[in-house]
């Protein structure tokens, strides 16, 4: 208690002025009459709450509140003439763009972002600013009288962005660039068309999902009638990113039924199960968890555990990018289970193995056209291309293995899921010219190998 009120007190001795390096409040932004068209929207889109809700996950939406945003990116999609426009019950929000001429008989293309903003840091309430870098710590705004910043010990290229504008929180939230940065740079790219219809480019279809925080945001697309051949996830970090690798991933989940007995007595006759998970977990490496690995190694980890000693439960969810590795990992799991019950001389503990999802370069094979293109977007706008396993799922990776093969691309976000999350306005600006003469490249046709 006594804490809480020292805390109290420090936030109303905070300082009040903005930060020297705000250029343009929430409100200034509002009015400002020069900003570009996707710094605009990104800063409109980010104000509308739409955080996802881990404890409401058996719905979707997890939140109501992604349906203000989905109707919102509907509407504007429709004042754009993007035709099929709809948001089905569960908020998803699809439309087409019609091909520009003599694109027409071509795959379409999906571009597709998510809604939701993470629950992982507050983030009802957002208000934008934008603020000048010149280098060393990025300051943003106050936390309960606390100065927020990025460090460049912290972001190791951080003073890559010295000299320019950028969009962050006041501090008191996360940003949610992630994912509205992607959903402003593909309003954007329609907007442009709209403007602009001799921009080349086959049919597009645009897809703004719920939930991809909680894990299943693509789960619920219709692709039958989502009509898409190909297309790419706008949902990365820095431009230039571009992942098509991910994990294979598996959850296993681990019941152990242990023998109660009165423990002054339990000598030769009580199983505790708490002691059947020890042993259990120990038999795994302890190098192969995920404080220590990196890059393209996999893991095991337990996320959860309660028990007593008649009965216990685990989760581990189960990491690998090679396909081999991944079954000899579950393998092994069932293996050390079976070890213990032989030793107990019974089935003491059983072991259920649900796949999540898998690796997208296995399905992305013969159509290595769908990364070449990325990079060479990226270096035709003269931005260095980053390819990078990705050491966690995307959508575009459930979406890959449905069958709607879909490599993720960066939005220019950074500190994702912090309210130290920003996004510089040439990293927004150049992501909508990277896209641009994406789309460019598909107005030709591709052959699958
Ligand atoms: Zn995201």
């Amino acid at each position: 208690m006594a804490l809480q009120v020292s805390i109290a007190a420090n936030e109303e001795t905070k300082p009040s002025a903005r930060l020297s390096n705000v250029v343009l409040t929430t409100e200034e932004i509002e009015q400002a009459t020069d900003l570009s068209d996707v710094v605009q929207r990104f800063c409109r889109y980010v104000q509308i709450d739409s955080q996802s809700d881990p404890l409401n996950s058996e719905e979707t939406p997890s939140n109501p509140q992604e349906f203000d945003m989905a109707h919102l990116l509907a509407h504007e999609l429709r004042v754009l003439g993007a035709e099929d426009v709809s948001v089905d019950a569960h908020s998803y929000v699809t439309a087409s763009v019609p091909a520009s001429a003599g694109a027409e008989n071509l795959p379409a293309l999906a571009l597709i972002s998510h809604i939701d903003s993470t629950p992982d840091a507050p983030a009802v309430g957002v208000k934008p600013q934008i603020v000048h870098y010149e280098g060393g710590n990025l300051e943003i705004g106050y936390n309960k009288g606390k100065l927020v910043y990025v460090s460049p010990k912290n972001v190791a290229d951080l003073e890559s962005f010295k000299g320019q504008d950028i969009v962050t929180s006041n501090g008191t939230t996360l940003l949610s660039a992630d994912d509205k940065a992607g959903v402003a740079e593909i309003m954007a790219l329609v907007a442009r068309i709209a403007e602009v219809p001799t921009i080349a480019h086959p049919t597009l279809k645009i897809a703004f999902v719920p939930d991809e925080e909680l894990g299943h945001g693509a789960a619920l697309l219709d692709l039958e009638n989502f009509g898409a051949t190909w297309g790419y996830t706008i949902d990365g970090e820095a431009v230039g990113e571009l992942n098509y690798e991910c994990f294979n991933a598996c959850d296993v989940a681990i019941n152990i039924e242990g023998i109660v007995v009165h423990p002054g007595f339990a000598k030769d006759k009580m199983v505790n199960a708490l002691s059947v998970w020890r042993e259990f977990d120990d038999m795994i490496p302890t190098n192969e968890r995920p404080e220590d690995t990196d890059g393209y190694e996999g893991y095991y980890h337990c996320y959860r555990l309660k028990g007593k000693p008649d009965f216990a439960h685990a989760n581990y969810i189960l990491r690998d990018f090679d396909a081999k590795n991944f079954e000899a990992r579950k393998e092994f799991l069932q293996n050390a289970a079976a070890k213990i019950n032989d030793a107990y001389g019974y089935e003491v503990m059983t072991v259920r193995i649900k796949e999540d999802y898998r690796n997208m370069a296995e399905k992305l094979k013969g159509m290595e056209f769908l990364v070449d293109e990325v990079v060479a977007s990226f270096e035709a706008n003269g931005v260095k291309p980053l390819v990078r396993p990705c050491r966690g799922g995307t959508d575009g990776a459930q979406l890959t293995f449905r069958g709607l093969p879909c490599p993720n691309i960066g939005t220019g976000a950074c500190e994702c899921h912090s309210v130290r999350e920003f996004v510089p306005v040439p990293s927004l600006e150049k992501n909508v010219e990277v896209l641009q003469d994406l789309v460019g490249r598909f107005a030709k046709p591709h052959e699958v190998a």
